[in-house]
């Protein structure tokens, strides 16, 4: 199953995504952590990516649909994926939507993760992420340990609150229009209440993916 996650920033898609790999047994790829990896390793795409992910704008399509083509034309997807963070863009949700054609694949179904915005930029200001294993931590201050791995803790550039007004700016202006975009193909978004502790929005999740 092809499952992607949609949701505003900050909306748990992240965290959910690894939980929902866990229980269905797929794994997830989530653009941002490919970006922010190839930011770290200093490699052309990683240089490309740096300024735009820094002020929390989006980084060009092409970009993305070729880490997709790459991972879909890889082995690690055979069995299914959980897309988290892409598509941001309608071209994105197009240009995705013809390149698995071409591979004889679909995306199964969307997930749409709700939620208010002043509930977002809160949880967003504070949140710090493991520099060493990307573990998100809720009310930790950067310089603490990683609860996950013992990594120091550190608050990413894009959570500063300039970045996060942006990224949900660019949210309202370039993601929101692929909901309508995929209800226009009959493939509605399933609205998921993303408010609530980690266990209740995860069976919220699944409930709904096994009515479906
Ligand atoms: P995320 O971890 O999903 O919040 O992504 C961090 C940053 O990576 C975003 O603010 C964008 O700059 C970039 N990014 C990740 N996924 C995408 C995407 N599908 N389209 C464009 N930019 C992306």
């Amino acid at each position: 199953m092809i499952l992607l996650l949609l949701g505003p920033p900050g909306a748990g898609k992240g965290t959910q995504g690894e939980l929902l790999a866990k229980e269905l047994g797929i794994p997830k790829i989530a653009t941002g952590d490919v970006l922010r990896a190839a930011v770290r390793d200093g490699t052309k795409r990683g240089k490309e990516a740096k300024s735009y992910m820094d002020r929390g704008d989006l980084v060009p399509d092409e970009v993305i649909l070729g880490i997709m083509r790459e991972k879909f034309e890889g082995d690690e997807t055979r069995n299914g994926a959980i897309l988290d963070g892409v598509v941001r863009t309608v071209p994105q949700a197009h240009g995705l939507g013809l390149m698995l054609a071409e591979i004889g694949r679909k995306v199964d179904k969307v997930l749409l993760f709700d939620i208010d915005d002043e509930k977002l930029v809160a949880r967003l200001s504070s949140r710090t992420v493991c520099e060493k294993c990307q573990h998100p931590c809720k009310d930790r201050e950067p310089g603490t340990k990683c609860d996950k791995c013992g990594g120091t803790l550190v608050r990413r550039k894009d959570d500063e609150p300039e970045a996060v007004r942006n990224r949900l700016r660019v949210y309202k202006e370039q993601t929101a229009p692929v909901i309508k975009w995929y209800e226009e193909r009959k493939e509605s978004p399933l609205k998921i209440d993303a408010d609530g502790s980690l266990e209740e929005v995860l069976q919220r999740a699944l409930k709904t993916l096994k009515q479906e």
